[in-house]
């Protein structure tokens, strides 16, 4: 041909091109094409089986469903409708020696484009089906199967048996069908509250789900799609074998029990790759290890019988706390229902780690020890830890599926089970968004107690909070409300004194609190022997050694 052309002066110009080809991927073969004819689901004509609710065709009614169907994370449903939009018919046929056959028969001397091309028959259908659940798909395979399902029914010489096989991801795309369907526990309805699986399946197994349900159900297998990333090592870096940075689960089960690698998953954006590894892992088990503490803290405090209180009874801490728990409250369920573990667990982490050890528990601690029994203060803040422990346990019960099974049994001394039960109630009257106003400033001045109070630990000037008794400096809007309250048990202190003088130049201030300042000060008197408080009552009572509060107790004790 070049010649031909460079003979009669036709060439414009010539060169080389070195053709890339198609190889086999196992055996590195090269790839002959040939065309063979294959079986399509035309996805863009009607259905015509009366499921139209959501469209005629396959493609309107996948589309319109992907708008009923909630994504999570948001983007996937743009992604899977962008490739919907564009898709060509579905290939259903391979020719491969194995797999699940299309079970159809043709007519022989027929056009595919006549309407009895395909045998469409109802009895030779029954007869297929029965074989194949007696005897599986090779039942296609055996000798005389024309004759065996046709027989009787049909003339089997006028017709031809498809050998083809069945696209895998048509089986794959069949689970709704036999998993929720067919089975006694699966759903009423046949659809799934959800399909989870990597980000790779929007090409694969959500593709084919919802074709396959559009064509022979009329609507999507599912109410909702999570995807998740991939799981990278610390580094960032994909996993292999040959690079030998490979985390089995099985593993970090075994070092660290299953409660660690499902805390793991909590923790994590598993929107976005996910990366784990050693290091990763000791920083899960110490976040485990802190709401262990919680735990074991809570449960010591309402071991024994537990006076119920009601809110409007309680010190304003505790209403504080109730007001806390309604708010998480909300956030628990939200983030539950919307997938959003890693919010869940982390408002969760905190108010356990933040509010409630740091905070609420180190100021109880006084109340619970050293009260006595009947003092309404223990009592409301016993019963508060009560309402604490229940939402807690519940919570958390679906991430840390064993440690919340042992605190229920540590409750409950086991009966029943934390899994079978609801996420209690709030009730309404916990919510005071006054109070928790109020709070705010509280624990702002708070922090600046405790910042002056750290200094002179740090400097040996004193070795717990209750040696000290400070004098804070506030303005007076904010001495009217620390006034209302026991200022100095907030702050774990012997004593503090409120001023609205102005502070010594001198005095402890944080940078983003200017309007507080706090002058240190030595509690004066004697150490309680009870509580370790410094006051200077201690030694003027009936039992020796000891402050007026927890005379009364001891007295109570007996
Ligand atoms: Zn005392």
């Amino acid at each position: 041909m070049i010649d031909k052309l460079a003979e009669v002066g036709g060439l414009l110009a010539r060169g080389k091109i070195k053709h890339s080809y198609p190889h086999s991927w196992r055996s590195k073969a090269p790839v002959i094409y040939r065309n063979t004819p294959q079986w399509f689901a035309a996805i863009d004509q009607a259905v015509g089986d009366g499921q139209d609710t959501h469209g005629k065709t396959i493609r309107e009614r996948a589309l319109t469903e992907i708008d009923n169907v909630k994504w999570t994370p948001k983007s996937g449903r743009n992604r899977l409708h962008a490739m919907m939009e564009q898709r060509p018919d579905w290939v259903l046929s391979r020719q491969r020696a194995w797999g699940v056959p299309l079970t159809c028969f043709t007519k022989k001397g027929a056009l595919p484009t006549a309407d009895d091309f395909l045998l469409r028959n109802a009895e030779v259908n029954a007869r297929i089906a029965a074989a194949f659940e007696d005897e599986g798909a090779d039942a296609w395979y055996e000798e005389g199967a024309k004759e065996r399902f046709l027989g009787g029914i049909v003339d089997p010489d006028a017709y031809d048996q498809v050998f083809d096989i069945l696209d895998v991801w048509f089986d794959s795309g069949s689970t709704h069908a036999f998993v929720l369907r067919d089975r006694e526990d699966g759903t009423e309805d046949g659809i799934a509250d959800v399909y989870m699986e990597g980000t790779d399946q929007h090409r694969g197994w959500f593709h084919s789900s919802l074709l396959q349900s559009c064509g022979t159900n009329g609507r999507a297998p599912y109410r909702n799609v999570v995807t998740h990333g991939f799981t990278l090592d610390e580094k960032g870096m994909k996993m292999s074998k040959s690079l030998g940075n490979t985390i089995v689960p099985e593993t970090v089960v075994k070092q660290y029990g299953a409660d660690i690698l499902r805390l793991w998953v909590a923790q994590t954006d598993y929107t976005a790759d996910q990366r784990i590894g050693p290091e990763i892992l000791k920083g899960v088990a110490d976040s485990y290890r802190r709401l262990r503490n919680t735990f074991r803290y809570l449960l010591g405090a309402v071991d024994g019988d537990v006076t119920p209180v009601e809110p409007a009874d309680m010190p304003e801490l505790e209403r504080w706390v109730l007001h806390r728990l309604s708010e998480l409250d909300g956030v628990v369920r939200d983030g539950y229902s919307s997938f959003d573990f890693q919010g869940v667990f982390s408002a969760v982490f905190n108010f356990a780690t933040v509010e409630l050890s740091a905070f609420y528990f180190d100021i109880r601690k006084d109340a619970l020890y050293c009260d006595a029994p009947s003092d309404p203060r223990r009592q409301a803040a016993r019963a508060t830890m009560q309402l604490i422990l229940e939402r807690l346990n519940a919570w958390l019960a679906p991430i840390l599926v064993f440690t919340m099974d042992e605190v229920w049994q540590e409750r409950t001394g086991g009966e029943g089970c934390i899994h079978l039960e609801d996420i209690p109630a709030t009730p309404a009257a916990w919510q005071d968004a006054a109070l928790a106003e109020k709070w705010a400033t509280v624990r702002r001045v708070r922090r600046v107690v405790t910042g002056a109070l750290e200094v002179q630990r740090r400097e040996k000037v004193i070795g717990a909070s209750l040696e000290a008794a400070p004098t804070v400096f506030v303005n007076a809007d904010v001495a009217e409300v620390l006034k209302t309250l026991d200022f100095d048990d907030l702050c774990i202190t012997s004593g503090i004194a409120v001023s609205t003088d102005a502070a010594p130049a001198d005095a402890f201030t944080l940078d983003d609190t200017s309007d507080v300042a706090v002058s240190f000060a030595m509690a004066e008197g004697d150490k309680c022997q009870r509580c370790w408080k410094i006051l200077p009552d201690v030694g003027t009572h009936a039992h020796t050694g000891v402050c007026g509060r927890c005379d009364a107790a001891l007295s109570e004790i007996g």
